[in-house]
């Protein structure tokens, strides 16, 4: 099987969130399994600083946007601990820039145009590398452009006639959507921009025209597969995928055990395992607790929090129970995001005026995201949707237990810790229904009476936990055979309903 997977960012080169967790962990997966892939992303000031060589090559295109040529080349290196090749479309005038995507709040101008160029890049590298995949998988938004060019455009041309595509939803939020005239960038017709296709509320819309064409689209849990398809999760596409929902499927993302694991972390104080995970996650408390300036005290619970600051995260129900707790309730908070500057301002207030309850980390910090998850005893994510999530499945790991709202990957991943699953040892964490504060609360205070009054029950839930397996190896193999599927669908239309 030959695929390419096409992807706004990948760890260790460029990140913004779990997207590019799981574009660097799948594919080195992949190719264990014996897949032949490769992945095309943009070359990013930031991938420059990953600490992985990077070479040219010398493919060179001329790609058609608007009424201009933009030229562009390829670069390349090496997924880190694979042979998997990373190419990096090279457009200084489009990718030479402080972020990905925004800058102070706005995102940039010609995001439409920065896209659409890197989805007729990926086409074209095809081309140039001579590498002609069975699959393209294409990511979210920014990749939404790419099956409709492929069965529009591409696939009338030699070589292109037996690629399939599969659009994956990351987060159905993020659209792409942007004013009508950026149709003229794509060189479609404007015969597409229409509302079975590509036009969405009069806007052009790359996540809705990715989920037209591709083949086959599936999104990171399978609770979210349905919400997106039932309720207004689907952000106004619910009908689409209702429509599509026979070739929609839901895949937990997989978690990078090289990169998520307390036995090799090294930006953790002390490793530990299922067999001395108390003794170490005491000395990582002490040492976040040192080092965010809270006091080192062993039996006050300190909760985690790590995640964009946007609304979809649960901010809101966490601001009105941190100010609640804060005067109340011995329980510790370590805090790290960046995003909206609402709560970016209301987390430095509370921090300032808590300071040996509070401490708020605004900023992106891979280290202290990595300390948190080990030096926490609970980890907290209450957020409003939650396609897959993956610090739930860090803090799994790590021994820190999840306390989360029951929606998409959430839901499919942390077990509510009730009397039956205690019993039958299969709680992992702690979970609420209704999106409430006091729902938020009362869950919080379920899980600081078991930490404080039930030892034995905590440790239990904990060690459960740690042995769950979510690794990115059993994705992958379930990728790998949503590809075959696929595939063989394409190449015989016939059984195809
Ligand atoms: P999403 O992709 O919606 O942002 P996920 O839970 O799927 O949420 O993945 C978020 C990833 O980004 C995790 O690896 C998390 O540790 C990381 N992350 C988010 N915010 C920060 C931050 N401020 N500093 C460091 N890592 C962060």
């Amino acid at each position: 099987m030959k695929i390419l997977l096409a992807t706004s960012e990948a760890t260790p080169f460029a990140k913004t969130g779990g997207l590019a967790d799981v574009c660097g962990a799948l594919p080195a997966e992949l190719r264990r399994l014996g897949a032949e892939i490769i992945v095309v992303m943009p070359s990013y000031r930031q991938v420059f600083d990953a600490g992985v060589e990077i070479h040219p090559t010398d493919i060179r295109f001329d790609i058609p946007i608007g009424g201009k040529i933009v030229d562009g080349r390829l670069l390349m290196a090496t997924l880190p601990d694979s042979s998997v090749p990373v190419y990096f479309v090279d457009q200084p005038e489009y990718y030479d820039r402080g972020e990905l995507y925004s800058e102070n709040g706005q995102d940039y101008e010609d995001n439409a145009e920065r896209f659409i160029y890197f989805s007729r890049a990926v086409l074209e590298a095809i081309r140039g590398l001579n590498f002609v995949p069975d699959l393209i998988h294409c990511n979210d938004w920014q990749c939404g452009l790419i099956p409709a060019l492929l069965k529009l455009e591409y696939r009338h041309g030699t070589g292109f006639e037996n690629i399939a595509s599969l659009q994956t939803i990351h987060n159905m939020a993020y659209q792409g959507s942007f004013w009508h005239w950026d149709m003229l960038l794509t060189g479609l017709d404007w015969r597409h921009f229409n509302w079975r296709e590509m036009e969405f509320h009069g806007r052009m819309n790359l996540l809705k025209t990715g989920l037209v064409f591709a083949d086959a689209i599936n999104t990171v849990s399978p609770t979210y597969a349905r919400e997106i398809r039932e309720t207004q999760m689907g952000c106004g596409l619910e009908g689409l995928l209702q429509h599509r929902s026979d070739v929609l499927c839901g895949i937990v993302n997989g978690v990078d055990y090289g990169c998520w694991n307390p036995k090799l972390d090294t930006h953790i104080a002390q490793n530990y395992g299922l067999a001395n995970w108390k003794e170490g996650k005491a000395v990582c408390k002490s040492s976040l607790q040192e080092q965010l300036q809270l006091p080192q005290v062993s039996d006050v619970p300190l909760v985690g929090v790590v995640g964009r600051l946007a609304s979809q995260k649960g901010w809101d129900l966490m601001a009105t129970v941190m100010e609640r707790w804060a005067g109340t309730q011995e329980v510790q908070w370590a805090v790290l995001g960046t995003g909206d500057s609402k709560f970016e301002e209301w987390l430095h207030r509370l921090a300032k005026d808590h300071p040996s309850k509070i401490s708020a980390t605004i900023g992106f910090s891979n280290e202290l995201a990595h300390q948190i998850e080990a030096g926490a005893d609970m980890f907290l994510m209450p957020s409003m949707y939650e396609p897959c999530g993956l610090n739930q499945l860090y803090s799994l790991k790590y021994g820190t237990i999840p306390i989360v709202r029951v929606t998409g990957g959430l839901a499919d991943t942390v077990v509510d810790a009730n009397e039956q699953s205690i019993a039958d040892g299969t709680a992992t964490g702690f979970a609420f229904d209704d999106y409430d504060s006091y729902a938020l609360e009362n869950t919080l205070h379920r899980a600081c009476r078991t930490y404080c009054d039930s030892p034995d029950i905590w440790s239990g839930i904990v060690e459960t936990g740690m042995r769950n397996d979510w690794s990115s190896a059993a994705t992958a193999k379930r990728y790998l055979e949503l590809y075959g599927e696929i595939t063989q669908r394409i190449a015989n239309p016939a059984f195809s309903h």
